[in-house]
C-alpha cells in the first residue's frame, strides 16, 4: 500500500536524533501504564535556554557524516498539550539551531486529541518535520481500561489531519495493554496499516512502579503478557508494516540507566535485545514456512513415485519427509541448510541459537547457516558430527548445542496477522532454504532447490 498525498520534507533515513526528555509535562492524563520519569530515565525537564549549549555539545561528540540528517526530538510529555507559551520557547529554541544550520527536523510525540489544525500549522510555523503520535491502541475497550481519555476515532481523526500538512507521521503502539488480546492486537494493526503512517514504533506493556497498572498487577488485577506472547505478537505486526513498506524504526523500550528489573520495572515481557528477539521469530516463521513447502514437494514427488491411484508400484524408494532419519541409517539426521543475506545471519541464528535449536528439535534436522555466497560441504558435516554451525569451518563452542535450551521455546501463531507477511519476508530478506538431503530428490521430483516450489 503506497500512501498518496502531499510531497514530504525528506525522505526518512536514519536521522540523528537528539532527544529532549520532557517527563510527563503538560500531560494531564494518568494512563495506567505510564511513569514518563522511570522511562525517560531522567527527573529533569530541559529548559529551552540549556538547548542551544546542548545541541552544540552533542554534535561535537557525535561522529556526523557530511550528509546526516539531524535532528531535535522532543519526547516523553504529550507536547501539544503544554501551555502555548512553553511549546513557544521551546519550538523558537529549536528553530533557532535549524537557522544555525545545526539540526535539519524537529519532531515531536503527542496525543491524537492534542492535534488539530491551528496546532499543526503553528508547528510547521517552527519548522517541525515529523509529529508521532502516542496511539497505543485502535481499540475502544483496551484505550478506555487504559484509562486514555481518547477513542480510535480520534486517532484516526487526527490522522487524516496531520495527513493534509507536508509532515512525516509516526505512530507509537502498544501491545499487552488491559484489555488487549491477540485478536485486538491484530486489529490495532490492521487500522495502523491502513493509517499509513511513514514509520511507527512497537512497545510491549511493561508494569513500572509508582504506575496504577502497578497497583492492578500487584492487587492480581492485571496479568502482563509472557515474553513468547509479546515476541510473538510484534513479530506478526513486523511483518505486516514490512509487508506494507512501513518502517518499524522501534521495537521494545530503550533500557534507561535507572531501568532494571530491580529497580523501577515490576513485571512484563522485557529483554534487553527484544527487537532481535522479534525479528528472530519471524524469520523462524519464514524457515517454517519454507520448510512446508518443501514438505510438499516431497510428497508430490513420492505420490508421483508411487504412480497415484489406478496406477501400478513402480517399485522406487519411498522418499523421506524433510528430516525424517534414514532408516538403514539410524540416528543421522537431514541437514538443513539456510542460505541467508550476511547482514541477518545472526537474527536467523536466533538469541541463543533458540531457532537452530528449534528446527533440530521439532524437524530433527542439522542446520547450517551460511552467508549466500558459500555452498555447504559434505566435509563441514563430517566437522560437525550432528552439531550445527554459524559459519563455514567453525564448530560450535562444547555446551551450547545443549538440548536443555529447547524446552524453554513455544510457538504460538496469530495467524490471521502473518499469513502474507510469512511469504513476502522470505523474499523481503531472499532468504533461501535448502535441504541437502531432499536437494537430489527434489531434482528428480522437478522441484526446486533453492525454493521448494514445483517447477512449472
Ligand atoms: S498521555 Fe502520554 S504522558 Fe500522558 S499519561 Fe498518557 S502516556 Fe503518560
Amino acid at each position: 500500500m503506497k500512501r498518496k498525498g502531499l510531497k514530504k520534507p525528506f525522505t526518512y533515513q536514519n536521522p540523528l536524533i537528539i532527544p529532549f526528555f520532557i517527563p510527563h509535562a503538560g500531560c494531564p492524563f494518568t494512563c495506567v501504564f505510564c511513569n514518563q520519569w522511570q522511562i525517560s530515565g531522567t527527573a529533569e525537564v530541559v529548559r529551552p535556554d540549556e538547548i542551544d549549549a546542548y545541541v552544540a555539545a552533542y554534535l561535537k561528540r557525535a561522529r556526523l557524516h557530511q550528509d546526516r540528517h539531524v535532528e531535535i526530538a522532543f519526547y516523553g510529555g504529550s507536547f501539544t498539550a503544554l501551555a502555548p507559551e512553553i511549546q513557544t520557547a521551546y519550538l523558537q529554541a529549536a528553530a533557532e539551531q535549524q537557522k544555525k544550520g545545526r539540526i535539519c527536523g524537529i519532531r515531536l510525540s503527542t496525543r491524537p486529541d492534542f492535534i488539530n489544525r491551528a496546532i499543526v500549522e503553528r508547528l510547521l510555523a517552527y519548522g517541525v518535520t515529523t509529529v508521532e503520535l502516542g496511539v497505543q491502541s485502535l481499540v475502544d475497550e483496551v484505550l478506555q481500561k487504559t484509562g486514555r481519555g481518547h477513542t480510535a476515532q480520534d486517532t484516526l481523526l487526527a490522522v487524516e489531519l496531520l495527513r493534509e500538512y507536508p509532515l512525516q507521521l509516526g505512530l507509537q503502539l502498544m501491545l499487552g495493554l488491559p484489555g488487549d488480546t491477540p485478536d485486538r492486537a491484530c486489529l490495532t494493526l490492521e487500522r495502523a496499516v491502513q493509517a499509513a503512517p511513514d514509520f511507527v514504533r512497537i512497545y510491549p506493556t511493561l508494569v513500572f512502579k509508582g504506575t496504577t497498572l502497578a497497583q492492578w498487577y500487584l492487587a492480581k488485577q492485571y496479568r502482563p503478557w509472557s515474553l513468547d506472547l509479546a515476541v510473538d505478537t510484534a513479530a506478526a505486526w513486523l511483518g505486516t508494516f514490512s509487508y506494507y513498506e512501513i518502517p518499524v524504526i522501534r521495537i521494545g523500550l530503550q533500557a534507561a540507566e535507572n531501568f532494571t528489573k530491580e529497580q523501577d520495572l515490576l513485571a512484563g515481557p522485557y529483554h534487553p535485545a527484544f527487537g532481535e528477539l522479534v525479528a528472530s521469530r519471524l524469520f523462524l516463521w519464514q524457515i517454517e514456512d519454507g520448510l512446508k513447502r518443501l514438505r510438499k514437494g516431497a510428497e508430490a514427488s513420492e505420490n508421483k513415485g508411487a504412480g497415484g491411484p489406478g496406477r501400478e508400484d513402480t517399485g522406487k524408494k519411498r522418499r523421506r519427509a524433510p528430516g525424517e532419519s534414514r532408516g538403514d541409517e539410524e540416528g543421522e539426521r537431514g541437514v538443513l541448510q539456510l542460505l541467508v543475506h550476511p547482514s541477518v545471519q545472526s537474527k536467523v541464528i536466533g538469541q541463543k541459537r533458540q531457532n537452530i535449536m528449534f528446527l533440530r528439535e521439532k524437524y530433527g534436522y542439522n542446520v547450517v547457516v551460511l552467508p549466500r555466497s558459500q555452498k555447504y560441504r559434505r566435509s563441514d558435516e563430517e566437522i560437525w558430527e550432528g552439531g550445527s554451525a554459524t559459519r563455514s569451518g567453525e564448530k560450535p563452542e562444547a555446551g551450547k548445542d545443549g538440548e536443555n535450551e529447547v524446552e524453554d521455546i513455544e510457538i504460538r501463531t496469530i495467524s490471521q496477522a502473518i499469513l502474507i507477511p510469512r511469504k513476502e519476508f522470505l523474499k523481503k530478506y531472499r532468504i533461501e532454504i535448502k535441504d541437502a538431503t531432499l536437494g537430489e530428490r527434489n531434482e528428480e521430483a522437478g522441484v526446486s532447490e533453492a525454493t521448494g516450489d514445483p517447477r512449472v
